[in-house]
């Protein structure tokens, strides 16, 4: 008799200093996925997900799909959206089934828990103590006692950029099917020490995260069921931020326990390199003027849209502008009220408008600013592309109603929805060659590199304004365990967080 398998996804970083609001509505592309569409809308795509549905299917499984929903980072989720994801995974759990597969995040807090994914795993095991449950995780996630503790295996990604999303999957996946069949008894070892690590400093490219994901890697070549190295997700203000490793071993607790403490003392050693220092954006856009061939790109990182950020900060834009940059497209800043101003003027006119600045972050003392600006209505598209890049292939990223407002040496996308930018789509979709282009600004950090790293010439980062900084001393942090590196300079490796 074929298996019955509950297969779900709920994502959502959250960034507690984030004042954009996560209703239901953000969690799908044009809404969260339910039922049968959820197989079709994330089967074949490079997603958890979509790993998760190729593991059941090859296992001849019935399958059944309550919800899946993937919202953009935000500030905290509405308690009723989460509830309703949650009732969904459970109610259909409640049925009856022999396995559940998870695509789930791992930093989502929501208004009534700071734990979404240990909240919702503590639900499902309280329904079935038994059932195994194979969890993928993002590389960001803040893990916490409850995760670990009420789910049969997990694994993280291995890459930020996210490029190995599937890959995640299909390991946590396969595992808990070898699990079922008694071919491996997981057992599972979650560490951390007190390290808030920037997202900056998180490329699986380079130091300090390079070495340790290796170090990971190598650790399942030698026999470990899986090894993940969670960077943490910083701007998430909960008792449990920060960096953790999580360890799978075939029945033998201590080698899982092993190389989990290797990997996290090597993490600790080097903690100073997981600090980003910023220059002042006035000198980084200098030096990109000196630099030569493009594209160029500039990277709006204290606005990251992959972070919370409300894409809609001008800093970077105002400074490019004053020192006269040329030949720039910049994506995007994210201004519905902006692109609705531009439909009723019409393509092909021109427009004064005040781009930008239409949300407060009151967490970091601001009031959003726009630009006034003069300029052209280029493009207005319904803002869905096909995103081709390995980082969630196959899925629709939808910047909503969307334009290209042109003004002297620079072209802006204003859109509708957060999108990050990490596909040349985002600007493909509306008439802009980016490989063409001298400069690019990007409201990214690390994740243009799964679409942009193969165009750029150079990658500067620049210095701007938002909830997404790279400059701890703008947010006041009040429940994230003390101490924790680099809050507290001084503090120890191994606290007593019970004194
Ligand atoms: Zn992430």
């Amino acid at each position: 008799m074929s298996m019955r398998a509950v297969v779900a996804m709920m994502e959502h970083e959250t960034n507690t200093f984030s004042p954009v609001p996560t209703p239901i509505e953000r969690f799908g592309t044009p809404d969260v996925a339910i039922g049968k569409e959820v197989y079709r809308r994330f089967k074949n795509t490079g997603t958890g997900l979509g790993a998760f549905l190729d593991v059941a299917d090859e296992e001849a499984m019935e399958i059944a799909t309550p919800i899946a929903g993937n919202a953009s980072p935000s500030g905290p989720v509405q308690a009723d959206a989460y509830n309703m994801m949650c009732d969904a995974i459970c109610d259909e759990v409640e049925k009856g089934c022999d396995v559940c597969f998870l695509d789930l995040h791992g930093a989502m807090v929501t208004e009534t828990t700071a734990d979404g994914e240990g909240a919702l795993l503590e639900r499902v095991r309280s329904i079935a103590p038994d059932l195994p449950i194979a969890v993928s995780l993002d590389l960001h996630a803040n893990i916490t006692e409850k995760i670990v503790e009420n789910c049969t295996v997990l694994v993280g990604y291995k890459t930020y950029p996210h490029v190995d999303m599937y890959e995640a999957g299909q390991h946590a996946g396969r595992l808990v099917v070898q699990a079922i069949r008694g071919k491996v008894k997981p057992v599972m070892v979650w560490g951390n020490r007190p390290i808030l690590a920037q997202t900056l400093r998180m490329g699986h490219d380079d130091r300090p995260m390079a070495p340790l994901i290796e170090m990971a890697i190598q650790a399942e070549k030698d026999g470990l069921l899986a090894a993940s190295v969670f960077g943490g997700f910083p701007l998430a203000d909960i008792w449990a931020a920060g960096l953790s490793v999580v360890t799978v071993a075939d029945g033998n607790r201590e080698a899982a326990q092993t190389i989990s403490n290797r990997i996290l003392s090597a993490a600790w050693k080097d903690r100073a390199e997981f600090i980003f220092e910023s220059e002042p954006l006035s000198k980084t856009i200098a030096r990109a003027k000196t630099l030569k061939g493009g594209p160029i790109i500039l990277l709006d990182h204290a606005d990251n849209t992959a972070s919370g950020g409300t894409q809609d900060t001008v800093e970077v834009l105002e400074e490019v502008i004053k020192q006269n940059l040329e030949d720039v497209a910049m994506f995007g800043i994210c201004d519905p009220r902006a692109v609705d101003e531009m439909e009723r003027m019409g393509v092909g006119n021109t427009i004064t408008l005040s781009l930008g600045g239409k949300v407060d972050m009151p967490s970091i003392g601001r009031m959003g600013r726009g630009l006034e600006l003069k300029g052209k209505i280029r493009v207005i598209t319904d803002g869905d592309f096909p995103v081709t890049v390995a980082m969630g292939r196959g899925t629709v990223a939808s910047l909503g109603k969307s334009a290209v407002f042109e003004t002297e040496n620079i072209q802006v996308v204003v859109c509708s929805k957060n999108v990050e930018p990490h596909d040349l789509g985002c600007f493909r979709s509306l008439g802009i060659e980016p490989t063409l282009k001298r400069y690019l600004i990007l409201k990214s950090r690390i994740h243009y590199r799964a679409g942009f790293r193969a165009i750029a010439k150079h990658e500067l980062p620049c210095n701007g304004v938002g909830v997404t900084s790279s400059d701890n001393s703008l947010f006041r942090f009040k429940s994230v365990r003390r101490p924790i590196f680099p809050l507290d300079a001084d503090a120890p490796e191994f606290p007593n967080y019970s004194s």
